[in-house]
């Protein structure tokens, strides 16, 4: 028995109790379907971690993973605080009627209206990026008697071990004030100056699908280590240590993954040793988890549709979804397992391209996966597709984007309903 699906006593892959294929008949195919359950887990498993640990500490679930009101709501049912990156998610998160206190703004580029709207909402905490955007927050203050609550992202200097496009802690990044060049110095005597602007807090974030726990140590040294100059220089302590997210899954057998608590107690360690040793207290922790929140929970269900043999070449099985739902494998080469929903404990008997419907070579949504003999009209569920799939979906070729269920004992809802062929036309103008 496998650890990461399970069956009925029919043998068909379940999702949240419900079976996979009834799933596929019910809402057609592609379709996202997420286990409330394990999302639901995962997210008490990282709060407990603190708990457990006596830290006073937020898990902030970084809501880009997977944006939708329905995503929203169980947040807020597990008491959790939210990111946003964007006004699009800001006004969801609204829609979705989540405390406004509990939503932290990120992004590296947030424009004045985007601001504005989180200054009006009055969202927790402005994540602060760069010096344009602290004019631009002042501007907005400016003539009002508000006050507004800010982090200071910072860019520590450091190479967690992932692909270069999901690196983001390095010096040369497009994200946050870089410590060692003393930007991250110049932006604190600047958000101090300004009565207006309360600076709860610091930020970082060094990357994403991060296996090992040595790069989160070496940013809560980088990070105290900060704290410690400006205790010292500024006679300033934040209050907060935020270390932003990028908590790895299991993608394929290859990837080790560590469980939430593994992670914390190594973090919070790490932390309590460096706050003793500098004679700091210990901050209050927050984290960002996004894909380790809803990663695992998602499976994309397709149906297979042509496939094509070619005598010395591995053999191609289509299906009728690909990279407008899932762009990871064409954008990063992320890795993927499937499975086929009536049997998923049936002999691989073949391995084949798993390819995707859309009109580029590289849409392929696994390359050389391991299949029993399948036929068209077989449904095949692709794992751990919960983050960054249906956030990062497109409507390339005019294909519409799928309906995504929310499944849990037995019981399945759809969340977002599937985009028809008037949706796709529905912005078009008449010239
Ligand atoms: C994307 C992002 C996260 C979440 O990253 P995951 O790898 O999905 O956990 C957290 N914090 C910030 C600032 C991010 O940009």
């Amino acid at each position: 028995m496998n650890n990461y699906y399970q069956t009925n006593n029919q043998g068909h892959l379940i999702i949240g109790g419900v079976d996979a294929l009834e799933l596929a008949k019910n809402y057609g195919t592609p379709l996202v379907v997420y286990d409330v359950a394990q999302i639901r887990q995962q997210f008490q498993a990282f709060q407990q971690a603190f708990t457990n640990l006596k830290v006073n500490s937020v898990i902030s679930y970084a809501s880009k993973a997977f944006s939708a009101i329905a995503m929203y709501q169980l947040i807020n049912q597990l008491k959790g605080h939210i990111d946003v990156v964007s006004g699009g998610e800001l006004y969801t998160a609204l829609k979705a009627n989540f405390p406004t206190d509990r939503i932290s703004f990120h992004g590296n580029n947030k424009t004045k209206e985007e601001l504005a709207l989180a200054v009006e909402n009055q969202v927790g905490v402005i994540i602060l990026d760069n010096f344009h955007e602290i004019e631009l927050l002042e501007q907005i203050l400016n003539n009002t008697s508000k006050r507004v609550s800010v982090m200071l992202r910072v860019t520590p200097g450091i190479t967690a071990h992932t692909h270069q496009y999901v690196q983001t802690g390095q010096e040369d990044s497009k994200f946050g004030f870089d410590i060692s060049s003393g930007q991250a110095e110049q932006a604190l005597l600047k958000v101090q100056a300004n009565k207006q602007l309360k600076l709860i807090g610091i930020h970082a974030h060094i990357g994403s699908q991060i296996l090992a726990v040595g790069g989160f140590k070496l940013e809560v040294k980088k990070l105290m280590h900060l704290i410690r100059e400006w205790a010292q220089k500024y006679a300033y302590q934040p209050q907060i240590l935020n270390l932003g997210g990028g908590f790895g899954i299991r993608y394929t057998a290859q990837d080790q993954v560590l469980a939430p608590d593994i992670f914390i107690k190594e973090i919070v360690q790490t932390m309590r040793a460096y706050a003793q040793k500098y004679h700091l207290e210990l901050p209050e922790i927050w984290i960002e988890p996004g894909r380790s929140i809803v990663g695992q929970a998602g499976y994309s269900l397709y149906t297979i549709g042509s496939s094509k043999t070619v005598p010395g070449i591995m053999p191609y099985i289509t299906v009728d979804g690909g990279m407008g739902d899932n762009i990871r494998p064409a954008l990063y080469q992320a890795e993927y397992e499937t499975v086929l929903v009536r049997c998923p404990q049936a002999e691989p008997k073949q391995v084949v391209h798993l390819a995707g419907r859309y009109c580029e070579s590289g849409d392929i949504l696994i390359k050389q996966a391991s299949l029993p003999q399948v036929e068209a009209g077989d449904v095949v569920a692709v794992l751990a597709t919960g983050a960054y799939g249906y956030s990062m979906a497109s409507n390339y070729n005019r294909v519409p984007r799928p309906a995504v269920v929310f499944a849990e004992a037995g019981h399945a809802q759809e969340v977002i309903r599937r985009e028809t062929y008037a949706d796709l036309v529905s912005h078009d103008c008449f010239y």
